[in-house]
């Protein structure tokens, strides 16, 4: 949140939230050598979660099932909660020998028997207070989860293991909850649930507000939720209906959109809250604002294959997700408005070419983020690789890209490959050229294609 910012770039797009970091956050304590299911000493296989939340106190209560397998014997397993107090831990049925939350966010709890290599276990944690940093207020008296903020709202293990999720919400009469993946209707009153079969915890969001919920189903029968919090649906609703058509717009481009469920939420956390991209569901935080765009619900929409189904590793790859995502609005107005992405291509970079401030971000540097310059100059160094590589390679490079690592977590530097694959050509000038190099590309990177004017 502290990091975005409203960019005026010819046209005015919403920044969407730096994406969660991600690197680093395993943090079971015991270490191993020993080969482990899904490369850690612990997999979380399903999250179950039961939560109460009641918003004028901005109080959780929530109780957590946490399913997962030993990949080595464990005395100890670490989570992390930030914000409620645990009151009570048990695992598969005893009550833990110890829990300690410390200051920061782990929560280490020691079995009353050690768990055994190789073995499913169940840890239940029960806890409450008030959600921790991400867990945003709205205007309207509700709250939402910042995606990737797991760990302000439930006890959450490695952000990227993707587990099976359920959660049952209730909130007090008038009130409802939106988080990722179907809708299952209860039949108990103000009670909420949704379910994903998979999903790492870091593409995870909640929200609470006094909704209003619509359903809708896509042509194929994928079942469509929209909410919208108070005095938002005027604005944000003839968005959201352009929602097929985005959805199909972006599986002509991308192939087959990767979830069983879709939509968005709107809400407005402030006049500069930015669009976040949760799996399956889109979350609006300055939704209604001055800022809020259709080209922004297309940005979020393109996240879903490029961010949260091929999603990117490190903080260090970030252009595979808003690159992309940013170059998928170039895509949409070239198609729906008839730009002219070449005469936009030749205008940025005339305007800019002398700019060195402009180029002095690496796209793509290992150990850096790429920050801005994936919102303003990701599209335009993709659209300099389709002209390198032409039509059909760079259409090809595309759908392949995100069907390929459908629910993976994948690196730069594999994109960088699968491109020198599918066009048969050596791109490494290019890539140093234009993703790597932090200062305007030679003439020949500079102009692909015959693209100079
Ligand atoms: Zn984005």
């Amino acid at each position: 949140m502290k990091n975005t910012r409203p960019l005026t770039f010819g046209l005015r797009w919403r920044l969407p939230a730096t994406t969660a970091v991600i690197a680093g956050l395993l943090a079971w304590s015991e270490t191993t050598t020993t080969a482990a299911p899904q490369g850690g000493p612990v997999d979380i296989t399903a999250y179950d979660l039961t939560i109460d939340y009641q918003p004028g106190e901005s109080l959780l209560r929530g109780s957590a099932m946490i399913t997962a397998t030993a990949g080595t014997a464990l005395d100890e397993i670490t989570l992390r909660l930030r914000g409620p107090e645990a009151s009570a831990v048990t695992v598969n049925g005893m009550a833990a020998r110890s829990f300690v939350q410390n200051g920061d966010e782990n929560l280490a709890i020691s079995p009353a028997k050690r768990i055994a290599g190789g073995t499913a276990f169940r840890i239940r944690v029960d806890y409450e207070g008030k959600p921790g940093d991400g867990w945003l207020p709205t205007e309207s008296g509700g709250a939402s989860a910042f995606e990737g903020d797991a760990s302000a709202w439930f006890p959450v293990g490695d952000d990227q293991d993707k587990a099976e999720f359920r959660l049952t919400a209730t909130a007090p009469a008038g009130w409802s909850v939106v988080a990722v993946g179907r809708e299952e209707r209860s039949t108990e009153p103000n009670t909420f649930q949704w379910h994903e079969t998979e999903v790492a915890p870091a593409h995870l969001a909640v929200s609470i507000d006094r909704f209003t919920v619509e359903r809708t189903t896509l042509a194929d029968g994928t079942p469509v939720v929209h909410a919208y919090a108070p005095g938002l649906r005027d604005k944000a609703k003839p968005l959201a209906d352009r929602t097929p058509q985005i959805l199909d717009f972006l599986t002509g481009r991308y192939g087959p959109y990767p979830f069983s469920s879709a939509g968005n939420v709107f809400v407005h956390v402030n006049e500069d809250g930015p669009g976040t991209s949760p799996q399956t569901r889109p979350v609006y935080l300055g939704a209604g604002s001055k800022y809020m765009d259709l080209l922004q619900v297309v940005h979020e929409q393109a996240h879903q294959w490029y961010g949260v189904s091929a999603a990117h590793r490190s903080p260090e790859d970030a252009c595979l997700s808003e690159c992309f995502a940013s170059h998928s609005t170039w895509m949409w107005e070239e198609s729906i408005d008839g730009v002219d992405l070449d005469a936009r291509f030749r205008d940025i970079v005339n305007a800019r070419k002398t700019d060195a401030a402009f180029w002095q971000n690496a796209l793509y540097k290992p150990g850096e983020r790429p920050g801005f310059a994936a919102y303003d100059r990701g599209p335009l160094a993709l659209h300099a690789l389709h002209k390198q590589i032409g039509d059909e390679a760079f259409g090809s490079l595309l759908r392949q890209w995100a069907q390929q690592n459908h629910q993976q977590f994948v690196s730069w530097p594999q994109f960088e490959q699968l491109a020198e694959q599918i066009s048969g050509r050596d791109l490494d000038g290019f890539f140093q050229a234009w993703f790597r190099g932090t200062t305007v590309p030679a003439d020949a990177y500079l102009w692909p294609g015959g693209s100079k004017p």
